[in-house]
């Protein structure tokens, strides 16, 4: 992915005024800065805050680098090399940081390819090969290859987040290893920068040209020397020691390098794959590829429990599938609790449910898919009784015992996507714990052949109960690579001690089966210790012996894949850092792990460990590092817009967590860090629904903001835009005075310079006669004994004084729906704008009046609509937080406009004469994060228009933050990812229905402002 400015969008830092590219504290090593900067055209940042943000991966490691380069190029990166291995630094090469065992982590300087090196520079469709720099992600070079029915074929799951430099690192792959292996099967060749900064080309060499490169003077030399001598003396020892099997990713590719030797020649490309940066940076390398499958179908298999389904697996195996995942009982009834997923539970699975297989099958039509599925289904599961269960009678074409009690076929994609959803759903539920006891991974990819994996998990199952923990078990069962993260807390001693208890016994069982430490996700500080277990002393010093080959003082990403063990002598002349590291050390959460409550939460807050629990959440996937093209939601817009990893949410909970803990040495509540690292957050939600585990950052903003505010006070501005409604109301009284105020030549100037509003932005235009009081002199138009349904139409501050066409539209369609219509005039605005801005008293204050207020006439049967978005889920959602179950008999009915007219099928009721338009439909942030974003397009269809609902995030304006000076060009490059979005759209209108979309869409020069749904749909009603 290449950040919005990348492909054409506004560069936020292009505006000397925006501060989102911030100092983060003070730096360490100025001179090694300046000599980096004198050597690099890339941004080098060795300040504080900048080095914890790259302390942390997706594992359940910390430790905090040197500092952080983010090089624009192959010589870049030499450069940068080169002038550490003069001064004996180590070096760490990183992607998108979503590794899981630790492996992107190290006290090192970080090498960020995914930044700026994220070019495609060729594809060859006819000879199916790529050639890309390391930091595109996956995703991204799918979408390019895509136009050639191409693919790059290993798919880990984070593929749009992770980069190809990752996908080497880690010999990545995902849910279809059955039919494409792992990432080194697809490296022909590639550019690599040495540990002395030489940079070179690897790819395939004879055998006899390999010999004579030994003959080659220096790194090249030594390292061509060291696998001649690999070639010809260890073939046993390694053939001996490496399980034969599809996943393992432990240790370095000998096998691979071994069996590709029988045939005359290596491919030391290939070598890299899985070396995890410990023995050379890969800047380019070309792929080859495969075709895009022209058809997929699915069969879903359930079992009553786990070990039937993993006995069953060798049995599916012979159908030839391109996948077969696991989901277990544990997951499942978790799952079945969820909102998210219960439904999906419900209608899929029948009651006895205990496991499922989820078998993918690729053909080349349809025909020929859904018979590999019967084919399956008669196999595995024969013909299902009206009682659910199988009973006997199709042919077989294996011995096995049949162990599937029910099955089902999907072969549209809409069902397909259902299936995927439900094997899909495991993460999320695990990684939301928010208890100091989490499911972190450390042995959570071994793997087995897949003969073994009932005996294996069986067995695995004891392990984990004499460790008095759990887990479930999950994913790939068809290579036989399960996913297991057991329950743990690190936090404490005990916690620590049966984490490695676990893993040490983890590390028997897969040799007793045949398996591997790591079937996907790497060594690293999880799993390093145990290869010399799992492979024995021989190999163990044949991985150092090839690791001191490529990098001699150990300088690229020590410690990790090999070294020595604690219990080994290192040799003198050779550094400590080759002390391979223990997987106890350098924990995100230890036993010395403290975090410190520096003020009182404001807001309630009903997960498990309150404040901190939803403060340490995050577990550090990057999945809010997702461009909008693959990923679509709303998380993370600010990532998206500037790139930065302090711009998404996982900076923030970074830095959050670790200023709290102590590890940054800042105070949350002080100016720095507010504006640093909170005040681009733009509050959007949309974490707080796309990420896995919830992470709520628009809410923690606010309980750091309103800490702030009460400790260091507040600015003039944040002021006037919390008390925006009274401004309004002011705005209003006066007009037209005001509105030709406001239009004076130079207000805009005076604006940005006396508070800051962006001199580019136009202020509302206020409206003399407010809706209120257009509302008050006509009154409703419906009975209340006539009525459907009774409505409180609480207006919104914008709507109410600038727009009130849009709140006398929503009395119009209401009225045609047979609904009587009040406007409370005991009730104020939402509070919003004052929750936005961090006046939490402010906001629970209107929260307060408001309950209060409707409350009384809710209890009777009516029900509270309003029409703005933002202010609909402060009724719904914020409330809670501030006066907690207070709130729900008023939150429980609050609607936003349109979810009204669905919910209650009211449009069902009106007689619509909705014309020919298509339109173009940008729904809420807010609304999406909580899920009620939907109702909209459901209502304008039925009111006869054609619409193109778009999968867009956050307009950028974001209430007011948008109008602030310093913000304006982040806003845009926000912005630009819906202009784009609404310029592919055919639709002839835009529609939205928050007024900041409104506003940020009618800014731009050319464009008019969009309608709100509830205008069209007044205009599609009957006269
Ligand atoms: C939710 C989730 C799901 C995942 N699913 C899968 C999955 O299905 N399959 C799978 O294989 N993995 C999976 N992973 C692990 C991880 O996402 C992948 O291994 C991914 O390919 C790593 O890419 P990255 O860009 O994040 O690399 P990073 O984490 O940044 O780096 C990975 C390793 O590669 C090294 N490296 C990075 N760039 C270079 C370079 N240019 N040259 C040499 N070495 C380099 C790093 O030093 C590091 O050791 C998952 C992770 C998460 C959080
Ligand atoms: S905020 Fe959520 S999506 Fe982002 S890294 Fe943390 S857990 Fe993953
Ligand atoms: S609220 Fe929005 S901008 Fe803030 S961290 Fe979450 S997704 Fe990013």
């Amino acid at each position: 992915m290449g950040t919005r400015h990348d492909r054409g969008g506004p560069d936020p830092a292009t505006d000397d005024r925006a501060d989102y590219d911030y100092e983060g504290g003070s730096v360490e090593r100025p001179a090694f800065v300046a000599a980096l900067e004198d050597r690099i055209d890339g941004a080098v940042r060795f300040d504080e805050y900048t080095r914890q943000l790259y302390a942390t991966d997706a594992s359940a490691y910390e430790v905090v680098p040197t500092g952080v380069v983010y090089p624009t190029s192959t010589a870049d990166v030499a450069a940068v090399v080169d002038y550490c291995a003069e001064r004996g630094t180590p070096v760490l090469p990183r992607g998108g940081g979503t590794s899981l065992a630790g492996q992107a982590v190290n006290e090192a300087v970080v090498v960020d390819c995914s930044r700026h090196m994220d070019a495609i520079q060729s594809v060859d469709p006819a000879g199916r090969t790529a050639r890309a720099q390391v930091g595109v992600t996956l995703g991204a070079l799918n979408d390019r290859l895509a136009d050639h029915d191409l693919k790059f074929a290993p798919d880990p799951a984070w593929g749009d987040k992770s980069v190809l430099g990752g996908a080497i690192g880690n010999n990545s792959t995902g849910a279809h290893s059955l039919k494409y292996g792992k990432t080194d099967a697809y490296i022909e060749d590639c550019e690599a920068v040495l540990a002395d900064g030489t940079v070179t080309t690897f790819g395939e060499v004879t055998l006899d040209e390999l010999r004579s490169r030994a003959d080659r003077d220096g790194l090249e030399g030594q390292i061509y020397g060291a696998i001649a001598r690999l070639v010809d003396d260890e073939h046993e020892a390694v053939a001996a020691a490496f399980p034969d099997l599809k996943r393992n990713v432990s240790g370095y590719n000998l096998d691979r390098l071994l069996s590709e030797a029988e045939d005359g020649s290596v491919n030391v490309a290939r070598l890299l794959a899985g070396s995890e940066g410990t023995l050379a940076i890969v800047t380019e390398a070309t792929v080859s590829l495969e075709p895009v499958p022209e058809t997929k179908s699915l069969a879903l298999l359930s079992y009553h429990d786990l070990i039937d389904a993993m006995a069953d697996v060798p049995a599916i195996l012979e159908h030839d599938p391109a996948a077969v995942e696991v989901l277990d009982d544990v997951l499942l009834e978790l799952a079945a609790d969820t909102e998210e997923f219960g439904d999906l539970v419900d209608q899929l699975l029948p009651a006895d449910t205990g496991a499922v297989l989820l078998v993918e099958f690729y053909a080349e039509n349809d025909p020929q898919g859904k018979e590999r599925v019967a084919d399956l289904l008669a196999d595995r599961v024969g013909s299902v009784g009206t009682d659910g269960v199988a009973q006997s009678g199709a042919d077989s074409l294996t011995d096995a015992p049949r162990e599937a009690f029910h099955g089902q076929e999907a072969h549209e994609e809409s069902e397909r996507k259902r299936f995927w959803k439900l094997r899909k759903s495991g993460l999320p539920i695990l990684l939301g714990r928010t208890s100091d006891a989490k499911h972190i991974s450390f042995i959570e990819d071994t793997a087995v052949p897949p003969e073994n994996l009932a005996d294996y998990v069986a067995e695995f199952q004891e392990l984990l109960a004499d460790n008095d923990t759990f887990a479930s078990f999950y994913a790939h069962a068809g290579p036989g690579c399960l996913h297991i993260r057991p329950l743990v807390n690190t936090k404490t001693v005990e916690g620590v001690e049966q984490m490695a208890a676990i893993a040490d016994g983890a590390t028997d069982l897969v040799t007793t089966y045949g398996g591997s430490v790591s079937g996907e996700h790497g060594d690293g500080r999880a799993r390093t210790q145990w290869n010399r277990k799992l492979y024995g002393q021989d190999v163990w010093e044949v991985f150092r012996e090839l690791k001191a080959a490529f990098d001699p003082e150990w300088l690229l990403n020590p410690g990790q894949v090999c070294g020595y063990a604690a219990d080994e002598t290192i040799p003198e002349g050779v550094p400590a850092r080759a002390r391979a590291v223990d997987m106890t050390a350098d924990l995100r959460f230890d036993p010395d792990y403290e975090f410190e409550m520096s003020f009182e939460p404001a807001m309630e807050w009903d997960n498990e460990n309150g404040f901190q629990g939803m403060v340490e959440l995050c577990h550090g996937c990057g999945g809010c590092r997702g461009p909008q093209e693959t990923t679509g939601g709303v998380m993370c817009p600010t990532y998206r817009a500037a790139g930065e990893e302090s711009t998404a949410t996982r900076g923030r909970a970074n830095a959050l967590r670790q200023a709290m803990s102590g590890d940054l040495p800042a105070d949350p509540t002080d100016e720095t860090f507010v504006d640093e690292i909170m005040d681009l957050c733009i509050g959007c939600k949309g974490c707080a629904k796309d990420c896995p585990s919830e992470v709520d950052m628009a809410k923690l903003k606010t309980e750091v903001e309103h800490a702030s505010h009460q400790e260091h006070g507040a600015s003039l501005r944040s002021k006037l835009f919390a008390h925006v409604e009274t401004l309004s109301a002011w705005g209003s009284r006066l007009a037209p005075l005001s509105n030709w105020l406001a239009r004076a030549p130079g207000s805009d100037v005076l604006a940005e310079r006396l508070v800051g509003i962006a001199s580019e932005r136009s202020l509302p235009t206020f409206r003399r006669e407010s809706f209120e009081d257009w509302f008050a002199q006509r009154g409703p138009a419906v009975d209340p004994e006539d009525a459907q349904r009774r409505a409180l139409l609480v207006p919104d501050t914008y709507n109410n004084y600038s727009n009130p066409d849009v709140l006398r539209a929503a009395v119009r369609v209401l009225e045609a729906a047979d609904v009587h219509v009040a406007v409370p005039d005991d009730a104020t605005s939402s509070g919003r704008a004052a929750h936005s801005k961090g006046f939490v008293d402010v906001a629970r204050e209107r929260a307060r009046t408001n309950v209060d207020a409707l409350e009384g006439r809710v209890a009777d049967g009516w029900d509270v609509v309003l029409v703005e978005p933002s202010d609909a889920v402060m009724f719904q959602s914020d409330y809670r937080d501030l006066l907690g179950s207070d709130a729900a008999p008023v939150a429980d009915n609050a609607y936003g406009l349109c979810e009204y007219l669905d919910r209650f099928r009211l449009d069902e009721r009106v007689d619509w004469t909705g014309g020919e338009e298509t339109l173009t439909y940008h729904g809420h942030c807010h609304q999406k994060a909580v899920s009620r974003d939907h109702h909209a397009v459901g209502v304008l269809r039925r009111a006869g228009y054609a619409v193109d609902p778009l999968d867009s995030g956050c307009c950028g304006m974001a209430g007011s933050f948008g109008y602030e000076a310093e913000h304006y060009s982040m806003s845009q490059a926000i912005g630009r990812i819906l202009f784009d979005q609404i310029a592919d759209s055919d639709g002839d209108a835009v529609v939205a229905p928050g007024a900041s979309c409104r506003t940020q869409l009618g800014d731009r020069r050319g464009h008019e402002s969009p309608s709100h749904p509830v205008e069209r749909l007044a205009d599609a009603l009957a006269d």
